[in-house]
Parts: C-alpha cells; sequence; structure tokens
C-alpha cells in the first residue's frame, strides 16, 4: 500500500496553472434545455438548476425551452444582462440553434462547452437520483473546464512557450504529421508548431517534458478543472466508492459512450468521463493527478487499432499508460488502477462492456489506499501542495 509522497518530476504542467489562468474571474452561465418530456421525467431538473446556481463563477442558471423562440431570446438577454464570458448548454442540443444565440450574444466558440446529461446520464441511469447525481457531476465538470479555460496565445491546436521550451525536440519526434520545425529565438531554438499542418492531436502537448506547450479547447488547466471537480472530496473519506475517471477520445471512445446512451445501456453510475481529442493527449500527470485525488482507477479508452483517427496516437498512449502503470506501481499502488482499452463508435455494447468490466475489477482491488486518511496523516507532496 501506498502512504508515501509522489514526487512530481521537474516538469509540471500543474506547476504553471496559477501563473497562467486569466486574472480576471470568469463569468458562467448554465442553461438546461426542457424541449424533452422524456429527460424531464429522467432527471430532477429543478433540482439541477438549483444545483447550477449553486456553482462557482456562475452568474446565471437557468433551466427553460432553448429551443424556442421565447428560449432563444432570454438566453441572449440573460448573457447581456450578466456579461456572461463562458456558457455551458445541457445537453449537447442536436441542432445548432442554440449555440448560434449564444455566440451572436458575444460568447467566443472557446467558451461554449456541452454537458451531456441526456446519453451520459438520463439514459444510461434508470433510477432517477442516480441520473440526476451524474447530470450534476457532468454539469460541474463541464463548468469547471470552462472555469479553467483560457484561450491560449497563439493558433488553433499546439501552441509552444518559447519562454520556457528548452529545444529538447521530444515534441518533433513524437509529431507524426511534421508539424514542429526548430526556428532560432535569440541565443537558442525552440520549437515551433506549424498550423498549416497541425492536426491538433495533442501527443506532443503530452509529452513535452518542460510543460512548454498547450493548446485550445484542451488545455491543461480545462482538463486539470475537470479532474479537480470530478475527484472533489475523494481524499476525506472511502465514499463513494468506487470513482473512476475515464478519459476518452473525441473521435472513437467518446461517441462510443453516447451512443451507449442512444441505445439506453443501464450502465453503473461510479464513473465520470473527460473527453480529449485524442487519448494520445491524456498527459501521465493527469493520471496522477487523478489518482493522488483519490480517484480509485483510471481508464484511458482509444479506438481499436488501425482506426485512430491519428495515425496511431492509441499505440503512443498504449505504450506511455503501460510505462505510467510501471511507475505507479513502484510509488505502491496496484498498477491495475489504471487501464487501457479501445473501442469504436459504433461499438456502444462494447463500450457498456468495458466499464462493467473495469468498475467490477477496481471493486475488487479496494479503494485508493490514499482515501480516508485523516488530513493531518494525508502523505504531504507537490501534488497536495499546489
Ligand atoms: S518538447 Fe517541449 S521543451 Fe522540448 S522542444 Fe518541444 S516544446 Fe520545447
Ligand atoms: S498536436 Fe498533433 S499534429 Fe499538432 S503538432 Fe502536436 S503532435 Fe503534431
Amino acid at each position: 500500500m501506498f502512504f508515501g509522497v509522489i514526487i512530481i518530476p521537474a516538469r509540471s504542467v500543474l506547476d504553471t496553472i496559477g501563473e497562467t489562468m486569466d486574472s480576471e474571474a470568469p463569468r458562467l452561465g448554465i442553461f438546461i434545455c426542457t424541449c424533452d418530456e422524456l429527460l424531464n421525467k429522467k432527471l430532477k431538473i429543478n433540482d439541477l438548476e438549483e444545483y447550477s446556481k449553486s456553482l462557482k463563477n456562475v452568474e446565471y442558471a437557468r433551466a427553460l425551452n432553448c429551443i424556442s423562440d421565447d428560449g432563444q431570446k432570454i438566453i441572449s438577454e440573460a448573457i447581456s444582462q450578466n456579461k456572461l464570458d463562458r456558457v455551458v448548454i445541457a445537453p449537447a442540443p442536436e441542432d445548432k440553434k442554440i449555440e448560434k444565440a449564444v455566440l451572436n450574444a458575444g460568447v467566443s466558440p472557446h467558451f461554449i462547452e456541452y454537458a451531456n446529461i441526456r446519453e451520459q446520464a438520463a439514459w444510461v441511469h434508470s433510477n432517477i437520483d442516480d441520473a440526476t447525481s451524474k447530470a450534476k457531476l457532468l454539469i460541474a465538470m463541464a463548468a469547471a473546464k470552462m472555469r479553467g479555460s483560457k484561450a491560449v496565445a497563439g493558433s488553433e491546436g499546439a501552441n509552444v512557450n518559447t519562454q520556457t521550451c528548452s529545444g529538447c525536440g521530444i515534441c518533433t519526434i513524437t509529431c507524426k504529421y511534421n508539424a514542429i520545425e526548430f526556428i532560432e529565438d535569440g541565443a537558442h531554438r525552440v520549437a515551433n508548431v506549424n498550423h498549416d499542418l497541425c492536426e491538433k492531436c495533442g501527443a506532443c502537448v503530452a509529452a513535452c517534458p518542460s510543460g512548454s506547450m498547450n493548446m485550445s479547447g484542451f488545455s491543461n488547466e480545462a482538463i486539470i478543472s475537470e479532474i479537480e471537480e470530478c475527484t472533489q472530496g475523494l481524499l476525506e473519506s472511502k465514499e463513494p466508492f468506487p470513482r473512476i475517471v475515464i478519459f476518452a477520445c473525441s473521435w472513437c471512445s467518446y461517441p462510443a459512450a453516447d451512443a451507449a446512451g442512444e441505445k439506453h445501456i443501464e450502465l453503473d453510475p461510479s464513473f465520470c468521463l473527460i473527453k480529449t481529442p485524442c487519448s494520445a493527449r491524456v498527459d501521465p500527470e493527469w493520471v496522477m493527478k487523478t489518482l493522488s485525488n483519490g480517484a480509485d482507477g483510471v481508464l484511458v479508452l482509444g479506438g481499436k487499432e488501425g482506426h485512430c483517427h491519428y495515425r496511431g496516437g492509441n499505440v503512443r498512449t498504449n505504450n506511455r499508460m503501460n510505462l505510467l502503470s510501471k511507475v505507479i506501481e513502484s510509488l505502491g499502488y496496484d498498477r491495475r488502477r489504471i487501464g487501457v482499452d479501445w473501442v469504436n463508435p459504433e461499438e456502444p455494447e462494447l463500450f457498456a462492456e468495458i466499464v462493467k468490466n473495469f468498475v467490477a475489477h477496481i471493486r475488487e482491488i479496494g479503494p485508493n489506499p490514499e482515501r480516508g486518511i485523516p488530513l493531518e496523516e494525508q502523505p504531504t507532496s507537490a501534488l497536495h501542495h499546489e
């Protein structure tokens, strides 16, 4: 059992978060759409509205029929009257009407996030309390992602902080699109991303040993905020057990999760899903952070071999996670707390099967040993002292 110190190497995306967060507090709005009659029966919508109002930096939250003309007008007015600069829409709408209203009201496309409370809560948890709790978690995670999001300097895709880049070249080896070259920056050479070639997979960002890379949409800050939300309070208690975090790629495993919802396949409510562009965007530090925050297991899900949208990002993920399992074992964790698996978008049943097996497997291993230890006896670590 591990009760020691987790030492995070010199490179730490976590270290830079305090410095890079926008100084002005974000102003968040949350709109919960009630146009679907069935959704209203499967979730306690009033609870969701009240809960949304209580979240940090939320200036306005309302459950309403977002696709009606009146609803659109209310959204526009709420954004302008409350000076909202980030918006969460739940569930993810099937048409672009709501998004258009939000954009027309002046919110940047970088600052709109969706909480899939339909496919990932109402449709997969038949117990209304479980479904409502999951929906709350999804809304809180989307809000956290928006709180942590910032428009990363530079263009869409990966960007390099030339102030901290050491010129080590790891990103150039990692990129399978030859999108990274070196340029001279004063006396030293630094990496530079050619955005005409960058496909926005994020593999290089996860590989950079000095935390000098970042990307809009899936910035380190945004994902860390989601992890914090999903693991909040776990260290203080062994309940609820288990809490599992699944990192799912936007091309294969995340759509498979939504497809499981569309098919109303019943799922265990003990997991939360964090979307990444490719499984290769999953930074080993995120996994370490998730475990040291008390999560009982971490599952990284990518597309099957030959199906990765990004020239074998899944192979890289497999190698990285295998290595990381060894590292966590050397730190005293059961290496089986990290899982890696593969599922394609058209395989919702397989997604459900993988989740079921992983949850069963974590139940067998038991709670993360760091959980439920009185605060004064908890290990000190770089992570705990952010
Ligand atoms: S991996 Fe990071 S530190 Fe190394 S060259 Fe690329 S951006 Fe610079
Ligand atoms: S995000 Fe992907 S495609 Fe873009 S530079 Fe990095 S590794 Fe290459």
